[in-house]
């Protein structure tokens, strides 16, 4: 999946989808191998996302069952209102995940595209917590 195609193919609303990858060893590190696009039941909104389900859990058996074994790591979503910080949305939606057994995932990584004032994009990588807090990395521009 091209991350910045799907960006620009929702032009001005929200987009987004899960990351699938694995932990290292020493499980410090997350490497996402993966990204999907929107499920066909997302919805996609000016300043908010709604990822669909449809067809994920058929997409993370296969992920699971194939050689590499990966499995569901976290989120990542679209922002096309120049802002890559998480919203208080995205805060408590990520910090549900964290709290959801069914997820499997304690601390769900969520990968946020924005646009960039000079038409570049920007991004922040974060981690949450079950307490709802959360590590947040930003790039603030990459110019394509
Ligand atoms: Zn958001």
């Amino acid at each position: 999946m091209d991350l910045i195609r799907i960006c620009n193919q929702a032009s001005d609303k929200e987009t987004g989808g899960i990351l699938v990858g694995r932990y290292s060893k020493d499980l410090k590190t997350a490497v996402v191998s993966q990204l999907t696009g929107p499920p066909a039941d997302s919805q996609g909104f000016l300043s908010s996302f709604r990822r669909g389900v449809a067809g994920l859990q058929s997409l993370l058996d296969q992920y699971w069952s194939g050689s590499s074994s990966t499995y569901y790591l976290g989120e990542w979503h679209y922002h096309p209102s120049h802002n890559a910080s998480p919203s208080t949305v995205d805060i408590a939606q990520m910090k549900a995940i964290a709290n959801d057994s069914n997820y499997f995932c304690p601390e769900p990584i969520l990968l946020i595209v924005a646009k960039s004032d000079s038409g570049g994009f920007a991004y922040s990588a974060n981690v949450f917590f079950r307490s709802g807090g959360y590590l947040s990395l930003q790039q603030k521009e990459t110019v394509l």
